[in-house]
């Protein structure tokens, strides 16, 4: 997945650089274990979790993930930023290559 590393950690691509520089204390990866836990995909962050997003940032940084990124995503249940229409090819082929790398060894055994 296309990410770019501000202040040690990953996130997605095209997360806004504005959210990162007002980035209220106590949000985002680096400052919520929610955000890092469900906001994430294999470590790249993709958006605030729902308590970040409902308490903090009055959903004008989309609805949050309560679940995990993952999932929500994919039920596309929640309101989402808009970044995340463009990144939606990137995640969804981001997510295909997790979902091969995991089923490799059935699919392909190793030969001894
Ligand atoms: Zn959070």
């Amino acid at each position: 997945m296309y990410y770019k590393v501000r202040y040690g950690k990953k996130y997605i691509r095209s997360f806004p650089e504005e959210w990162l520089m007002y980035n209220i204390k106590g949000t985002g990866p680096n400052e919520c274990a929610n955000c890092e836990e469900y906001g994430c995909i294999d470590k790249i962050f993709i958006g605030y979790c729902k308590n970040c997003a409902e308490i903090v940032y009055y959903n004008k940084r989309g609805d949050g993930f309560d679940k995990n990124a993952e999932e929500d995503l994919l039920e596309g249940v929640i309101i989402q930023p808009n970044y995340l229409d463009v990144e939606k090819y990137n995640i969804i082929n981001y997510l295909v290559f997790l979902l091969l790398e995991k089923i490799q060894h059935i699919i392909m055994p190793k030969m001894n």
